[in-house]
Parts: C-alpha cells; structure tokens; sequence
C-alpha cells in the first residue's frame, strides 16, 4: 500500500535534508479503510531544537532574508509551479492521509498554488511610510522579517494551512519551522522537498513532524521570534501560555460555531444548497462550517425540507472516486467524539431530522451520515459546541433583532452567512454579527477565491488574519527611522 504513495516521505526535514528515520515510527491509517499507510518517524526533542538552530542560523546569517524582495518572489513563484507539476501527487496525499475526497483535495492543492503565487508579487507591495513628524526631522518606516518562525498546522487542511503560513512567512524573509498535525504530515513533507527543489536556502524551511509536546517546545522555545498556529481553541489557549514567557508574537486560527441566517424572504433552495455544502463539506471537520442553522419561523419547515433534499444529493464513499463529495471522518477516536455528541442530543430529545449514525453500506472506514437536529434551543450543547463533525442544527428566530442576537451568543466569532433578498437587512445584520467574516447571500470559497482578504476571528476564534497583504503584518516587524536634518 505504501509504495503506491507517489512522493512519500516520513522523516523530519532539518536543515535541507530529511532525517534517517529514528527510533519509534507511527503507523498512519487510511480514514476510509482503516489500513495502515505509511510509518512516520515523528521528530524527536533534540531533532526540534536542531531545526530551531538551523532555522535561527540560516535567518541570522543567511541569504534569504537579505535578499531583494523581487527575487524572492520568483522563489516563490517557482514555488508555485512545482507545486502544480506535483498536484496529483500531493492530492493523492491529502486524499489517502485524510480521507479528503479528490476533488476537494485537487481543489486545496490548486488553492496552496495560488497562495505562494500571491505572496509572490506581495512583498513589493508592503512597505513602510513616511511620517511628517517635523519640519526638520525625516521619519520613515521600516518592514524587517520577523524573525524564525514556529507555524503549527491541524488536520483538516493540511497542506493549505501549512500554505497560508509559509507563502508569506518566505516572502518576508522569516526563517520556518513548520509542526503538521501529527494525524496527516505526508503532504507537508512533500512541500518541504518541493521547497528545496526551488532553491530556498537550508535552514530556512523545516518540517517536524510529531504531537503536543513538539508543539509546546516550539511555542515555548527563546530562539523562536513568532508562532502562528491553527487548531482548537483549548490548545491555542495553551500555545498563547507557552509563548507569554518569551513575549512571541502570537497568530491563532482557532475554532468556530457558525451561524447561517435564513430570514423567510431569502431564495431557500440556493440557501439551502450553500448551507449543506458548509456544513457536510470537509465531513463538517471544517473551522468555518456552518452547523447552527438560525432559520426565520415561517421558513423553517421549507427550508427544512430543502436541506434534506440537498442532502440526498451528497455522494458518501471513497475518497479516491471523484464522485464522491463526503468522505470518512479522520480516525476512530474523532468518530466516538462526534456520534458522543449526536447520542447525546438524540437522549436529550433533540428532533433528528437526518444522519446520526453510521450509514448502513459503509461497515468499515470512519463514515458518518450527515446529521440534522431540527428545533435546537440556543442554549443546547449543539448550539454552542464545536462538534467538528457532519452535524447541524436548526433554530427558529421570530426578528432581526432575534436572529443577531442568536448569532452572537457564541463564544466563537468566525465566519456565517446570511441570506435574505432585502439587501439592507442583509448587510445590516452582516455588520451587527461579531464575526471575522461573514458571507451575504452566497459562499466563497476560502481555498479558490478569496485569498485577496484576511481570514480570522473575533472572540475565541482567534487572534490576527492569515491571507491577503494583511498576514505580511504578522511576519514583519515595523522599524521606526528618525533622521535630523538640521
Ligand atoms: P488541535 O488543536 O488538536 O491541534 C492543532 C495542532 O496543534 C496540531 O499540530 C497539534 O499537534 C498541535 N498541538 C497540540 N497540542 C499542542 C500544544 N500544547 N502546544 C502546541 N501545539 C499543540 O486541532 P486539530 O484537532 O488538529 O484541528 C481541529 C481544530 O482546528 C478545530 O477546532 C478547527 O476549528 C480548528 N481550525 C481552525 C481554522 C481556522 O482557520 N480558524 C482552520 C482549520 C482548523
């Protein structure tokens, strides 16, 4: 099985090379079969701090961060392209690895592309300013590259987080030591060989693979100047602890609680269309699903009857059949936690609409019908939250005011999306959401098209924006030059 792997590799990459393997491997397993598919050797403790020399080295000393911003852009736009020549190779990765189906695996292979494409031609285009401070003093502004930088990915996109983190961390000029969930490296692993392959400077990308305590080293570690994580609220809680010691600059990605506002007026069949595709995309193991349906009363039973018919036109099975548009969930233990949360609900008595088990013609692989809780209170578990499953639930609202009240009492503040064909009441309920972004009548995709705008949360979704000219912020320091002219 693990020969038919085009492009594996499963040792840390430090300092340009991948590592002998070590002493203990993991063994990865298929979401869909169960198999294993390939053994990992996870980086060891001494390995961490060897990639944080080397990163601290090659940033301190070398090359990359030196060179003009113009030719590092064609770095990365080599970057780009080799990732293009290799896409089947990476989507079959992302595919095998984490039960993503193919199609929407090419698509985050397509999306990595065109992010190291966009941070090609941004550098040029972030720069400081000229302050008119006095007459006789010259004060201007300074970008400088952070520094080394810790990026630390989950395992729900793996190859696009580790994307939005290193396209514009190597277009500042930071130094990178990248930590993949330790459930799905092998794409990472790729790019890190990608990545040397077009004459980025050793030292300057290193992958570790490995869990939770390679993670808090690189979060805690003195010769790391910034971290940008993505992952659970809890552990963004622990990562934002380790790094206070040294005072690191903090980026988190963390979860969410979606809402999607349907007032009765709004074209329910496309909203209906949108909403299922939110919330069962990715198996709902997605930060922006939408799982809270907050739907107008006099809408509900035919918005209702709407999401189940798009329902039965998702195509559950393998990930490697094109066709297929809803994989397995990404291990056993993720599947006890979501169906704990659905028996939970269904003993509570909350209405199932849809889904809450296994589905009858998949007797092995980690599937999960996509699941439907009709009449959910604001204050259910469900309601509040994150399941990171295939699970919603619908909740009446009478108002306006009844629907963005709903909306923000969640201790998430993420994405939604809001659906009504007055366009006024659209766009001020948009405003009046606590959210970091919002979609008005329709669903951009995060991975095809909007990588020109920040994406990030309000409230416990986290802290900064990843995307866009706005993420140079987070890999750059400001300097502030004063000249007397007197
Ligand atoms: P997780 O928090 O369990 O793990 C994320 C990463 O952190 C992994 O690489 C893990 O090994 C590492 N880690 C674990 N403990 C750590 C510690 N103490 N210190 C440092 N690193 C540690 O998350 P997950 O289960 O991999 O991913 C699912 C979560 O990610 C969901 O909550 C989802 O909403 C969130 N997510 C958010 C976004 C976003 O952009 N907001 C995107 C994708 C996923």
């Amino acid at each position: 099985m693990t020969a038919a792997l085009p492009g594996l590799r499963t040792t840390p990459f430090i300092d340009g090379a991948f590592a002998d393997v070590g002493g203990a491997v993991e063994s990865l397993l298929d979401p869909a079969t169960g198999d294993v598919i390939a053994s990992v050797s996870p980086a060891s403790e001494a390995q961490a701090v060897a990639a944080i020399g080397a990163a601290r080295r090659a940033f301190d000393h070398g090359d990359w961060p030196r060179m003009p911003v113009f030719e590092r852009g064609q770095v990365l736009a080599a970057i780009a392209d080799a990732i293009r020549a290799r896409a089947e190779d990476l989507a079959l990765l992302e595919c095998v690895n984490g039960g993503k189906p193919l199609t929407g695996a090419r698509r985050e292979v397509a999306g990595a592309a065109k992010v190291f494409t966009y941070y090609a031609g941004a550098m040029d285009k972030f720069y400081g300013d000229t302050i008119p401070v006095s007459e006789t003093l010259l004060n201007f502004t300074l970008r400088e590259p952070l520094g080394v930088v810790a990026l630390i990915t989950p395992w729900n996109f793996p190859l696009l987080a580790a994307a939005w983190k290193l396209a514009p961390a190597l277009a500042a000029g930071c130094a990178s030591v990248l930590k993949p969930s330790p459930l799905t490296p092998l794409s990472t692993l790729l790019l890190a060989e990608i990545i040397e392959s077009c004459g980025v400077p050793k030292g300057i990308v290193n992958v570790l693979p490995g869990g939770a305590a390679i993670g808090e080293l690189l979060a805690s570690h003195a010769a790391i100047d910034g971290i940008s994580f993505t992952g659970s609220t809890a552990t963004g809680v622990a990562v934002m602890r380790a790094a206070a010691g040294t005072i690191k600059t903090v980026a988190l990605e963390l979860g969410g609680k979606n809402a999607c506002i349907v007032f009765d007026d709004a074209d329910l069949a496309r909203a209906a269309k949108a909403a299922v595709s939110s919330a069962f995309g990715n198996a709902g193991q997605s930060c922006s699903a939408r799982s809270r349906f907050l739907v107008q009363r006099s809408a509900v039973a035919a918005f209702t009857e709407a999401v189940v018919d798009e329902i039965a036109h998702l195509k559950l099975g393998s990930p490697l059949d094109p066709a297929t548009t809803l994989g397995p969930l990404i291990s056993v233990e993720h599947w006890n936690r979501v169906d704990r949360a659905v028996q939970a609900a269904v003993q509570g008595g909350a209405p199932l609409v849809a889904g809450g088990r296994r589905p009858d013609d998949q007797k092995t692989g980690n599937f999960y019908l996509p699941t439907v809780f009709g009449d959910v209170s604001p204050d259910h578990p469900l309601s509040r939250d994150e399941v990171f499953g295939p699970v919603c639930g619908i909740t009446a609202f009478d108002s306006e005011a009844d629907a963005i009240r709903l909306a923000n009492a969640s201790d998430y503040g993420l994405n939604g999306s809001v659906w009504s064909r007055d366009l006024g009441r659209a766009l001020r309920v948009a405003k009046a959401v606590r959210t970091g972004m919002v979609a008005v009548n329709g669903l951009p995709s995060a991975s095809s098209t909007s990588l020109f705008a920040p994406f990030g949360g309000y409230k416990r979704s986290g802290l900064g924006r990843e995307l866009g000219i706005n993420a140079l912020a987070f890999y750059t320091e400001v300097k502030t030059v004063t000249v007397d002219l007197s």
